[in-house]
């Protein structure tokens, strides 16, 4: 059996860890344990004896005071019950280690941690202080101060402070069973299926109404109907409200309030401030008696210490022992004694918050789970973080490197696509560059013809013409440049273009834009470089094919037949034109012979060259220059989008959060 202590003390160890690990609840796109765990808040108008109630709760006096608003942050106040005898000391969250035993410097430091968030100005902040009492005069409790409901803004208010300070103030008291104004269902289907388990049903909802999406599939067997045991319909939150004795209580901030976020009453404990100042002849016992506004929980009358009081420093101990006298020997309320006062009020909080705590605790657990569920799935898909040391760096940006390289190769290899348009270019593109090169024109009559004459100076030639051919097939050769320095061009744009994918697709890479972008830039100029070279080799190719001639071919020639008798002019002419024509098509016979070899071998340099380099060391050149950085300059390889890691940061904390919630809860023995 958990007993009090440790279940009021589970959920103080895990609001702590809230406050430390940034989660206040409220707007954030993060889940909330905060607004999951059971709390009591304090509520009501200003100068409605709030913090007076408060530290007759403690016994202690150690809130800061003064007129108007004073409470500007919540405070959220911890109670932990010592051994007698033990010296009492307060302690804050955010100094830790610090024994307070001075409850003045509490005061002072409540002040001045107020300043330190919200500055020496009037404005007011969600992020509380947490403040811990260890002492043997008080109750396990956790109570939460907040600001005083306000109607009018003070000089050097923002004009919406009126606003924030209720958003805050049902911040807290609406919180519901858990994040997001979801609704938990549990239903048990121990006797359906002969083994127990949980189903959680969410549903949407709207503040009061709730849309049973869900629930009607299931509420379809009416067998199981009565075994939904429905949590979560009821906030976390208990609402203490006070109202001062000597006001109207229809005018009373905090019944407006409670009234309003629960309208059954069941979780808010009405409390009568300075009755003691009520008007002679007048007294609260229609309130207090449950008749003017009836509650699911007895209303308590308290009288705190007056100002006069406070000014005369009447101690926390000598006021509660009046406040017990007041009861015990007043006409109108000493009947009611027993159930008076704020030593009953902590006592009546702390039985009531232990047991909401007892039927939360399941649903806490299976919100836990979730979102530690949820958290971990977002991390992995985060991606884990970057480690700090160089070394490691080193290592990470390597294997990011090998990841691209490796689908860098697919590509070029198979399993993915673009590999194929470099056998495209060889097989259409290359070709059918060759065949249209103007071989027809470089082979007219008119310029056989010409570049004969030319090459013969004044005396034509007597047999072959040597000079003739080689000039012409030399013209002839050069147009191989352009096909050949076009398919160069070719793959080295369908090879960027499998760089730019690879890049894309490398999932690893996404979180690192500053590294994709150095790799890209890595491989871009290693491609140049190839192509650089590609380009010399098949160039090369093309100049090889002008520098020696295949004598074969030409030895293979049929000779030109000698003709007798005399020729007449114009059979001359005749016998020109057909030995030019033959020039012709034996240079281009010639031609086409080189253009067959350079089809075959132009592809055999490119891959030789560009594709097969790009396969073996694309990255080479970065690997090098990548051991020469300093650690600074690795870690900058590895820069990530701020959002990001902002995200990741954020998404770690609350797993953290989490996690030692799950621990301080499995540290409570749960069996009932
Ligand atoms: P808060 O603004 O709601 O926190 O109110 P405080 O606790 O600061 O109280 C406002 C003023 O009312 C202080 O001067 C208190 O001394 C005084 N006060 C609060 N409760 C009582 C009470 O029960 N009796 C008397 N006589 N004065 C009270
Ligand atoms: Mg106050």
């Amino acid at each position: 059996m958990a007993t009090m202590e440790s279940l009021i003390g589970m959920v103080n160890r895990i609001q702590r860890a809230c406050t430390v690990l940034g989660d206040y609840g409220g707007d954030t796109a993060l889940p909330t344990l905060w607004e999951a765990l059971p709390s009591v808040a304090v509520v009501g108008g200003q100068s409605s004896g709030k913090s007076s109630v408060l530290e007759s709760i403690v016994g202690r006096d150690f809130l800061p005071r003064g007129s108007g608003i004073v409470t500007r942050r919540p405070l959220v106040l911890q109670l932990h019950k010592t051994e007698p005898g033990v010296q009492e000391y307060a302690e804050f969250l955010h100094l830790p280690k610090k024994k307070f035993t001075d409850f003045s410097n509490v005061r002072k430091e409540i002040q001045d941690e107020t300043d330190r968030v919200t500055g020496k100005s009037k404005q007011i902040s969600p992020i509380p202080i947490h403040l811990s009492i260890y002492s043997p005069n008080v109750v396990n409790l956790t109570l939460i101060d907040l600001p005083g409901l306000t109607k009018v803004a003070v000089e050097g208010q923002p004009e919406s402070v009126v606003q924030e300070i209720e958003s805050m103030v049902r911040s807290y008291v609406e919180k519901s069973c858990h994040y997001s104004g979801d609704l938990i269902l549990f239903m048990e289907t121990r006797d359906l299926q002969g083994f127990v388990s949980v189903f959680e049903i969410y549903a949407t909802s709207i503040p009061g109404k709730f849309s049973f999406k869900y629930f009607i599939s299931f509420a379809s067997v009416p067998l199981i109907m009565d075994k939904f045991l429905v949590l979560g319909l009821q906030p976390n939150c208990l609402i203490l409200a006070i109202t001062p004795a000597n006001q109207d209580l229809a005018t009373s901030d905090a019944i407006k309030l409670s009234r309003e976020v629960d309208p059954a009453g069941d979780r808010t404990f009405g409390v009568l401030t300075k009755l003691d100042l009520m008007d002679k002849g007048t007294d609260a016992l229609d309130i207090l008696e449950g008749r003017a506004y009836p509650l699911q929980h007895p209303w308590v009358g308290i009288v705190n210490r007056s100002q006069a009081d406070i000014n005369k420093n009447v101690d926390m101990i000598a006021a509660r022992r009046r406040e017990r006298e007041f009861f015990a020997m007043s006409p109108d309320y000493g009947h009611l004694a027993g159930k008076m006062g704020s030593e009953y009020l902590a006592k009546l909080l702390s039985k009531h918050l232990e047991s909401v705590i007892r039927t939360r605790v399941p649903g806490i657990i299976v919100l836990i789970n979730r979102s530690i569920d949820e958290l971990e799935a977002e991390l992995d898909h985060l991606g884990r973080p970057v480690a700090i040391d160089s070394g490691a760096q080193l290592y990470t940006i390597l294997e990011l490197c090998r990841a691209f390289d490796r689908i860098f190769k697919e590509h070029l290899e198979g399993g993915r696509p673009g590999g194929d348009r470099i056998y495209g270019v060889f097989d259409n593109q290359l070709p059918s560059a060759l065949r249209k090169l103007p071989f027809d024109r470089h082979l007219s009559l008119q310029n056989v013809r010409k570049v004969v004459s030319e090459a013969d100076g004044y005396q034509p030639h007597l047999i072959a013409p040597e000079q003739g051919y080689r000039r012409l097939i030399d013209g002839a050769l050069n147009y191989f440049r352009g096909p050949a320095e076009a398919s160069v061009d070719a793959v080295h744009f369908i090879l960027k273009e499998l760089v730019r994918r690879s890049i894309g697709e490398t999932q690893e890479l996404k979180r690192f834009p500053t590294l994709q972008a150095e790799i890209a830039a890595a491989a871009n100029s290693a491609l140049e470089r190839f192509r650089e070279d590609s380009k010399k080799t098949t160039m090369r190719l093309v100049d090889m094919e002008s520098s020696y001639l295949t004598v074969d071919f030409f030895r293979k020639l049929p000779q030109d037949v000698e003709r007798g008798g005399n020729p007449t002019a114009s059979s001359v002419d005749r016998y020109a034109e057909g030995h030019f024509r033959r020039i012709g098509s034996n240079v281009s016979s010639y031609v086409g012979m080189v253009a067959e070899t350079l089809r075959n071998t132009i592809p055999k340099a490119v891959v030789h060259c560009q594709v097969k380099e790009a396969k073996r060391s694309l990255l080479d050149h970065f690997y090098t220059q990548l051991g020469k950085l300093e650690g600074k300059q690795l870690a900058q390889l590895l820069d990530e989008d701020p959002m990001l890691m902002e995200r990741r940061q954020q998404c770690a904390k609350r797993l953290e959060l989490y996690k030692s919630a799950r621990d301080e809860i499995d540290s409570v023995s749960w069996t009932r």
